[in-house]
């Protein structure tokens, strides 16, 4: 199946039901009143001459315009391009340009930021006024730009279309969009996602139908999702957590997705909880920690909580634990995957006890196979060794757009080389170690930088700490940490050194310590270690 009949059939099966919820916008959609809309810009689309296989970027925060073109693209056979909405011109001006993006949808505004004077500055029109770098931005290909109105807005630009009068270009009934349906296939490409950019520069991953709708199935049958749940997503959709771990996994239950924003913000989220009721809510351990830890966070009423996932970095026990006795979630789940692997490979499930459900990244998932080899030599490692996890099946994406060689390097025989350190137990459960690049090796002693820091985490002191390598004449490298302490806790280096004196092993206790207010992030809330090495590297001299 497509992602287009999949979705055709939640509708027949939930037509009243709520598909949509935004929050931020004051919007519901039923199944059956997304359809239309869905049909309706896929219409639009065919009209305007886009082919299957053509490229439709889009620039923004989750609202109901990004499902209705995840959706109409895909019905449509077009490739939507994922943009980060914290890329500014020249990021933008290089992720369109990469993939030949026809058409780019911005949203207007983001609190401080304007897309769409952004996109002035890229528009030939306004190449006249004051910015002197502009014969530099060139985007040859682009013939539309669409921005996302509300119903209230009353502005105009020469070279912008509004959104809905886009949509209103298309028909709802167009045999049209049945006719295009008919030629796709659910091994043709559909969405390019960029990585997260944790380690350095983001690459576009090219995904098909079957990879990121199977996936999306699977991960909602580990969450248990049904027709009666309600998820809220404040984890971003133009990232595969948001579009796939949930729209995907809520859309192929016949559920409700809830958007609270239009960006991250602890108290909206706990807010749309209570107020919508919801079952489910997803975030990066950065999103769960800022809600767990905000002062109003015993107002809110999150009973009705049940289940969630928690992703995108190693979840520290101790938050793992207050998501699971202070939100309700007693069925949160933790998934581990990539962009790559549309994404998740391993996840845990309800059956998973406990202990595990805080150690491990559970099982593999149905239909896929993992195996762990030595970095080096490339065997099959024994259960208990760590060495590189490399996962196979239906999820591994086609490959890097436009970059045969660097997808030659990361996928070999159909395994794709994850980059990251793992171990596996007798039962089959998946431990994430580290990513290689961030283990530290410390006068040959190899050290995982996350062992350390869930030991850390459970300082009452400490709120956030984070710990890198850096280079060290001795040792080749030492450990630096960078603390976020709880507020007014008055906490000492000394403090933290009394804390791991005779509870880790010595070569593991922090060379240096410097506490921060935060940490450099992704806007995927994924903290950027490698920036963190640059600074401690740097004022080490
Ligand atoms: P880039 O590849 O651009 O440097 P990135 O790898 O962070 O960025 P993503 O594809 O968004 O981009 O993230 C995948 C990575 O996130 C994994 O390779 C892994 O290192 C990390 N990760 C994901 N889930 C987990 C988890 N549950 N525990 C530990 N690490 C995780
Ligand atoms: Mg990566």
């Amino acid at each position: 199946l497509t992602i287009g009949d999949f979705f055709d059939q939640m509708v027949e099966q939930h037509p009243d039901k709520d598909a949509l919820i935004s929050a931020h916008q004051n919007i519901r959609l039923t199944y059956r009143e997304l359809q239309r809309k869905v049909n309706q810009l896929a219409s639009s689309m065919i009209r305007m001459g886009l082919q299957k296989g053509d490229r439709v970027g889009i620039w923004s925060h989750n609202n109901v315009e990004w499902v209705i073109m995840q959706l109409a693209t895909a019905k449509a056979g077009i490739i939507l391009v994922n943009i980060n909405p914290a890329y500014r011109i020249f990021e933008l001006e290089y992720a369109i340009n990469k993939v030949d993006c026809q058409v780019l949808v911005l949203m207007r505004h983001f609190r401080s930021s304007d897309y769409a004077v952004m996109l002035q500055e890229l528009a030939p029109e306004a190449r006249h006024q004051s910015y002197q770098n502009l014969e530099l931005v060139q985007l040859p290909n682009l013939k539309r730009v669409i921005w996302i109105d509300s119903p209230e807005s009353t502005e105009d630009f020469s070279y912008m279309q509004k959104f809905s009068a886009w949509i209103a270009e298309g028909d709802a009934d167009d045999p049209a969009v049945a006719e295009r349906a008919k030629k796709l296939n659910p091994n043709n490409p559909i969405n390019i996602q960029f990585t997260s950019g944790t380690t350095g520069t983001p690459k576009g991953a090219t995904l098909t139908h079957r990879n990121i709708l199977n996936n999306g199935y699977f991960i909602g049958e580990a969450m248990n999702l049904t027709a009666d749940d309600r998820l809220c997503i404040p984890v971003p959709l133009y990232h595969c957590f948001g579009m796939v771990l949930g729209n995907l996994a809520i859309l192929t239950h016949g559920g409700t997705i809830v958007y609270p924003n239009d960006g991250f913000d602890p108290i909206t989220v706990l807010e749309t909880v209570q107020k919508e009721q919801c079952t489910g809510l997803h975030g990066v351990p950065t999103m769960f920690i800022a809600e767990l830890d905000h002062p109003d966070f015993a107002n809110y009423d999150l009973s009705t909580l049940r289940t969630g996932i928690m992703a995108g970095s190693s979840c520290p026990i101790e938050v793992m634990r207050r998501v699971i006795d202070q939100m309700h979630m007693k069925e949160v789940t933790i998934a581990y995957g990539m962009t790559e692997t549309s994404p998740v490979s391993c996840q845990t499930n309800q059956h998973t006890p406990l202990e595990k459900q805080v150690s491990t990244v559970g099982l593999v998932q149905p239909n896929l196979e993992v195996k762990i080899v030595n970095p080096e030599t490339g065997e099959t490692l024994d259960i208990g060794e760590t060495g590189e996890l490399c996962t196979k099946g239906y999820s591994i994406m086609l490959g890097y757009w436009n970059d045969t060689n660097k997808t030659a390097e990361a996928i070999v025989d159909g395994w794709m080389y994850t980059g990251d350190l793992a171990t596996m137990d007798e039962e089959g459960y998946v431990k994430i170690v580290g990513r290689s690049k961030d283990m530290v090796i410390r006068g040959g002693e190899n050290i995982y930088p996350v062992e350390i820091e869930n030991y850390l985490y459970r300082h009452p002191k400490i709120r956030d700490v984070q710990i890198v390598g850096v280079p060290d004449k001795k040792f080749g490298e030492v450990l630096a940490a960078w603390i976020i302490p709880k507020k007014d806790s008055n906490l000492t280096e000394q403090d933290i050194r009394d804390f791991c004196k005779d509870h880790i092993a010595h070569y593991k206790v922090p060379t240096y310590m410097k506490f921060v207010d935060e940490f450099p992030m992704t806007v995927t809330g994924k903290i950027q270690k490698f920036k963190i090495v640059e600074a401690m590297t740097q004022e080490l001299g």
